[in-house]
């Protein structure tokens, strides 16, 4: 299974991406509207257009589920590139680091879960090391961008992929950024 349709709520803001069977049910089903094709699928009866884009008809009431926390999507988020040094790494090479140190989250927060969009970024692996336990403060780093914010990706459903098709952009929406 292959996530590869965006799916736009009736107001065409971007709500999810599904597999292309699931879109074509849809589709089948009268729910949805293709907006963006790209190619043909062999059928036996002959080739169908691929549907990249479809959006629902009808507004569904909670159309939104929120981004599940990922390394990947951390990485995706910050571009691969270390909070600290600004180092631009790869999926492989680039870790990720906790601000608030997982061992010390629940004394420090009260939060269950250190694993979060906010507690984590993209770090490579010299500032995670030397990071080690702590916070900020008492290792006296800093994030080299001062305005670097740790966004809670809600909705950005590009982070779920590692290259969005062309026909995607223009239905999804710009990265609201939050401050922790
Ligand atoms: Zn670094």
């Amino acid at each position: 299974m292959r996530k590869n349709v965006l799916k736009l709520n009736s107001s065409w803001e971007a709500v999810g991406i599904i597999d292309w069977t699931d879109a074509v049910r849809l589709i089948y089903e009268r729910k949805v509207e293709v907006v963006e094709i790209d190619g043909t699928i062999g059928t036996v009866s002959g080739p169908v257009d691929r549907p990249s884009v479809i959006v629902l008809k009808k507004t569904y009431k909670h159309p939104h589920r929120r981004l599940a926390w990922s390394r990947p999507g951390v990485l995706r988020r910050d571009n691969y590139t270390c909070a600290y040094c600004g180092h631009k790494g790869d999926k492989h090479d680039m870790t990720i680091d906790h601000i608030i140190p997982e061992s010390r989250y629940r004394a420090i927060t009260g939060g269950d879960n250190p694993n979060n969009w906010t507690n984590t970024c993209a770090c490579c692996p010299s500032c995670n090391f030397r990071k080690g336990n702590k916070l900020l403060s008492e290792c006296g780093m800093v994030f080299l961008n001062p305005e670097f914010k740790r966004y809670n990706p809600a909705g950005m459903w590009e982070l779920e992929l590692d290259k969005i098709p062309e026909k995607w952009e223009p239905y999804l929406v710009k990265r609201s950024k939050v401050t922790v």
